[in-house]
């Protein structure tokens, strides 16, 4: 790198007040070099840096001014390709592409191919079909360009190869020095116009080449002689990395070392950053590949406070809440609006909520889960103005409410601020037109105008990333008049933004630089660190152009790039770099593929480096991979080098017997503390701890026997006997599982939905038959219940909408069937009853009695002279001759349900609890005579059901007290321990939260109290 920078002092020397342009390969690039030039003390007055590009725009800018011509952006110039494909396709024009599925990507390679063409300087017309392996790809190919062209002339827009013919053409040479980095690489049309703008009088800084590498075919590397190799340097030896015959024998102070995945290689660089105490801006790490590393130091920097990164390629745009937002609302109206898909946008803070008066995140989150919604743009405000007309009413009507006003008005003004904000979210979507396809650019402008509102913005990354997003989609929407189906459009949408990275940043002070190797040249850095040279990714397989084949490049010639070079170019440009660097130089790998499980090796490149490091050629993979010593993983070697407290720990606990004493840092981590104190109670085997579900608290807060306020639920009472942990949860921590609608493509209505839908079905049909005093007749009625099912399921079609017709068809005759299956088992075991109340609800409704099917709450005594009140919904009661009988539809299987168990183990009890309740209910209210029930069961209606029965006699009544006085034992003792049996928890909401499994047999032995264990006598 010296010699480079002699070149320089040299020229500036001779010219200290001309004028002077350094082209380089960035601004960046040459501002680099430059600042490197001065610190080794070469004072530079009138010199800039500029891009080839650059000077060519400076050139043109009056003349595209004139024309009203501009410069087209990439993604219009992709766009353009793939409405010309589009359209010579559809007029039967192409022959070879002709079978091309049309998509983005391929949109791209043509674009891309083509302008590979139009740099090389030549024309449409001198490619002929000998020079492509099949002629038919070459008219194609001719059609696509013109048209392309022409579709550039016809919107007033030049391309980047156009740019340059232009310049070239209307330069006036300039009399200031040029001066060309010898590794620059150019297309042909660039050297074109280099030569116009300089006269061909251009100075040339030359750079040490590597040795047995083809040299550069673009660059002007293959015009001049080699400079001849300095050994004086640290690492000048690493150019003769491909002739290690010929190389000298130096002392080479790399340093090695390999990884387990990538994430540790490249926390392996920072602990040695921070063990070293290796300054940040005297630092950079180079990657061979953007991702993952790009992405994982992103990652990384978020997670470790202060540790400031500037990315020479900058981030990606996916990272960014704009980027999340625009690719979060295409997902949430592909996939057809789900609340799911829309709830981690405003969650996350992505979603930027307007006004000072918006609800919390976390109640408009809650709503959208709650209401109903589920998926579709048109359930959002149907649903939200339900909601308010159902809110409205309650706040007028319910006078019993008086108390909870002020939260009812507080949910109303909630909604309505939904309602707002919906509308102003959906109002510019485009409909899909008369064929079912979405108008391109209105759809763009939808999604710029939410983005431009809705963005959160709170870094400078985030600012860049709205005006790219917002710039291009405008670009469509100014540009694009065409219509598409669904599919493709998103795929659109999706390719306008992917890939675009933002943040690009040069190296600045008090930050760590990351960069990709090929700006290593002009990154002037003390610590280099090289990750990412494994076999697969460095120098990277041979790649061929799948639209223009080397072979078919190498026959049009005219400096054409050939793909095939483009391993040899990375290793040459990678040697030329690493041969630059003047202080410490790391090279590394990841030695595993943690997605694939399975090992990696080096790169070839590495061995070489090794090889010439121990001056042996003869030395191979294994004897590498040996010399590397133990992968870096994630635990640190020395506690000093961790990261963060993840690390801090990983290293302690490694340490064995060295391990410091824990204590000390109890005070420091007070949940660590409280988890050691949990675990150590857990262990305790002599009694009952808060940690095992023992909690002191007042009973009249749980026990609905000492409290008048506490109304039972039958499902309640049976969750109790389950497993009083899970009750605890659910009714006194009052922890519920989100209760959320979700989109199945292959369902339309969930097992709750479908349960309220039957039973509606059947209440709906035995009260026509008791209006009309007809006896049921299985023949006769069969038609009557199917019309009634219809009906209820068209209605319930409106409100949830099936995925398909195919779906709503399969579950319809599901449903019709399950009817017919009802009606047979009515038919055989109801006909001498007369089914008499139906969907009898009881302390449903605070505020009292509304009419004879909703009651209030039933006061249940028992012997011992306690009482509680219980509330419930009963499907149906018969008269029969002999008693009432009490029946409850269960739309799944009978699994579960057995003859044998009656109260299976206090789990089953709502049969003999509702039989309590009727006869109480029924005598208070003088319904019935003699209001014995005899019988209580279930009717599983359904195919899966069979129409089976599962009927318990009314003859165990002293058994049910005694199941409840132990029930209630638990409650006033707070007693709240896990179930003895770990059946009970394969469907258990709270397995997550519980860890029943968790839990060593001893711990589990001590939970079972005798009034617990006696329970589960009661079969
Ligand atoms: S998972 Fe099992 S032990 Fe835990 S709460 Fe549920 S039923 Fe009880």
């Amino acid at each position: 790198m010296q010699a480079v920078m002699d070149q320089l002092r040299e020229i500036v020397m001779k010219n200290p007040l001309s004028e002077k342009v350094l082209i380089s390969l960035s601004f960046s690039a040459g501002r680099q070099l430059l600042e490197r030039a001065t610190r080794q003390g070469l004072t530079i007055l009138n010199l800039k840096t500029e891009t080839m590009r650059n000077l060519a725009e400076q050139v043109c800018q009056k003349s595209l001014l004139n024309s009203g011509r501009s410069i087209i952006p990439d993604i219009l110039a992709i766009e353009f390709t793939i409405q010309v494909l589009e359209r010579l396709r559809q007029a039967g024009r192409l022959t070879y592409f002709n079978s091309l599925e049309i998509t983005p990507s391929v949109g791209s390679i043509i674009t891309h191919s083509i302008i590979d063409l139009k740099m090389t300087g030549i024309d449409v017309n001198d490619i002929t079909t000998e020079m492509f392996v099949d002629s038919c790809k070459c008219e194609d190919i001719k059609i696509i360009w013109a048209e392309y062209d022409k579709e550039l002339q016809i919107r007033k827009y030049i391309d980047q190869a156009d740019l340059l013919q232009l310049a070239a053409r209307e330069v006036n040479p300039s009399h200031c020095i040029y001066i060309v980095p010898s590794n620059l690489k150019m297309h042909p049309l660039e050297r074109n116009f280099l030569e116009a703008l300089t006269k061909n009088n251009f100075q040339v800084i030359n750079f040490s080449r590597p040795k047995g590498i083809i040299t550069l075919q673009t660059s002007l590397e293959n015009e001049i002689s080699p400079l001849s190799i300095e050994l004086s340097e640290p690492y000048s030896s690493l150019l003769y990395l491909n002739d290690l015959t010929n190389a000298p024998v130096t002392e080479l102070p790399i340093q090695m070392f390999h990884a387990y995945g990538e994430s540790n290689e490249i926390r392996q660089v920072l602990r040695k950053l921070k063990l070293e105490k290796i300054p940040f801006d005297q630092t950079v790490i180079f990657y061979t590949v953007q991702d993952p590393y790009n992405h994982l130091l992103f990652d990384l920097a978020q997670g470790i406070d202060q540790l400031p990164l500037t990315f020479g390629q900058g981030i990606d745009i996916c990272a960014t809440n704009p980027g999340r937002l625009y690719f979060g609302l295409l997902s949430w109206a592909e996939r057809g609006f789900k609340v799911s898909d829309i709830v981690p946008l405003i969650r996350d803070g992505v979603f930027k909520i307007p006004g000072e008066k918006s609800p919390p995140k976390s109640t408009i989150t809650h709503y959208l889960r709650t209401t109903g919604i589920g998926w579709g743009k048109e359930r959002y405000l149907e649903t939200i103005d339900n909601e308010i007309i159902n809110i409205k009413n309650q706040i007028k009507a319910d006078v019993a409410f008086e108390d909870d006003n002020d939260s009812y008005k507080a949910r109303f003004e909630n909604f309505l601020w939904l309602k707002k904000f919906f509308t102003q979210l959906f109002t510019s979507l485009p409909d899909l037109d008369s064929e079912g396809r979405i108008p391109y650019a209105q759809l763009a402008a939808w999604l710029n105008t939410l983005v431009d509102q809705f963005s959160s913005v709170v870094s400078q990354a985030d600012h860049e990333a709205k005006n790219v997003i917002c710039r291009n989609l405008k670009l469509i929407e100014d540009s694009v008049a065409i219509h598409l189906k669904r599919d493709d459009i998103f795929a659109r949408l999706k390719f306008l933004i992917k890939g675009i990275r933002v943040s690009v940043s040069s190296p600045k002070p008090g930050h760590l630089h990351i960069d990709h190797y090929n700006s290593g040249l002009w990154i002037s850095r003390q610590n280099v660190f090289i990750v990412g040279l494994d076999a697969n990714r460095f120098p990277g397989t041979m790649r061929e152009d799948p639209i223009l084949l080397d072979i078919e490049r190498e026959k049009i010639g005219h400096g054409l790039p050939l793909l095939g070079n483009r391993p040899k170019e990375k290793v040459h440009d990678l040697v030329q770099f690493l041969s630059s660097v003047q202080g410490t130089l790391t090279v590394s790998y990841s030695a595993f593929d943690t997605l694939e499980n399975r090992a990696v090796f080096p790169s070839s490149i590495l061995l070489q480096m090794y090889r010439l490091k121990a001056h042996d050629e003869t030395l191979d993979y294994s004897d590498l991979i040996e010399t590397l010593g133990t992968r870096k993983g994630f635990t640190p070697s020395d506690i000093d080098e961790s990261l963060d407290d993840q690390e801090w720990w990983l290293s302690v606990l490694s340490m064995g017997n060295k391990k410091p004493d824990l204590d000390t840092f109890k005070t420091l981590y007070p949940a660590l503390l409280d988890g050691l104190n949990a675990e150590s109670n857990r262990q305790q085997i002599e009694e009952l701890t808060p940690f095992d579900g023992k909690v002191n608290f007042d009973p009249s807060i749980v026990d609905p026997t000492v409290s008048k306020d506490l109304v039972m639920s039958c499902s309640q009472l049976e969750m109790l006997g389950k497993c009083p942990f899970a009750y605890f949860l659910r009714y006194v921590l009052k922890i519920q599982p989100i209760e959320e609608l979700v989109f199945d493509q292959g369902v339309w209505l969930n097992a709750k939905t479908k349960g309220d839908l039957y039973h509606g079905i059947f209440e709906r049909f035995y009260k026509k038959l008791a209006n009309q005093g007809e006896p049921l007749n299985a023949a006769r009625h069969a038609q009557f219940l199917y019309e009634i099912a219809d009906e209820l399921m068209s209605q319930k079609k409106v409100s949830v909408p099936p995925p398909s017709e195919l779906v709503y068809d399969y579950e319809r005759k599901s449903i019709l069937d399950s009817c017919r299956i009802f009606l047979k088992s009515e038919e055989i075991e109801s006909c001498d009853d007369v089914p008499k109340y139906f969907e009898l609800t009881f302390g449903m409704h605070p505020g009292g009695t509304k009419n004879n099917e909703n009651f209030e709450a039933v006061t249940i005594e028992l012997p011992n002279d306690k009482r509680f009140l219980l509330r419930g919904k009963i499907d149906r009661v018969d008269e029969s001759a002999n008693g009432l009988k009490i029946w409850d539809y269960k739309t799944g299987s009978t699994f579960g349900y057995s003859d044998k168990e009656y109260f299976k183990g206090g789990r089953q009890l709502q049969h003999g609890l509702y039989a309590l309740a009727i006869e109480r209910l029924f005598s208070e209210k003088e319904l019935h005579t003699n209001p014995k029930v005899i019988l209580s069961g279930y009717i599983f209606p359904t195919r899966k059901g069979e129409g089976k029965r599962v009927v318990r006699l009314q003859v165990r009544r002293d058994s049910l007290y005694e199941i409840l006085n132990r029930l209630f034992t638990l409650l006033s003792e707070g007693t709240f321990v896990m179930t003895d049996d770990e059946n009970d928890c394969h469907y258990c909401d709270y397995r997550d939260a519980c860890n029943r499994h968790s839990r060593s047999k001893k711990g589990l032995d001590k939970m079972m109290i005798d009034i617990f264990r006696g329970l589960r006598n009661y079969a």
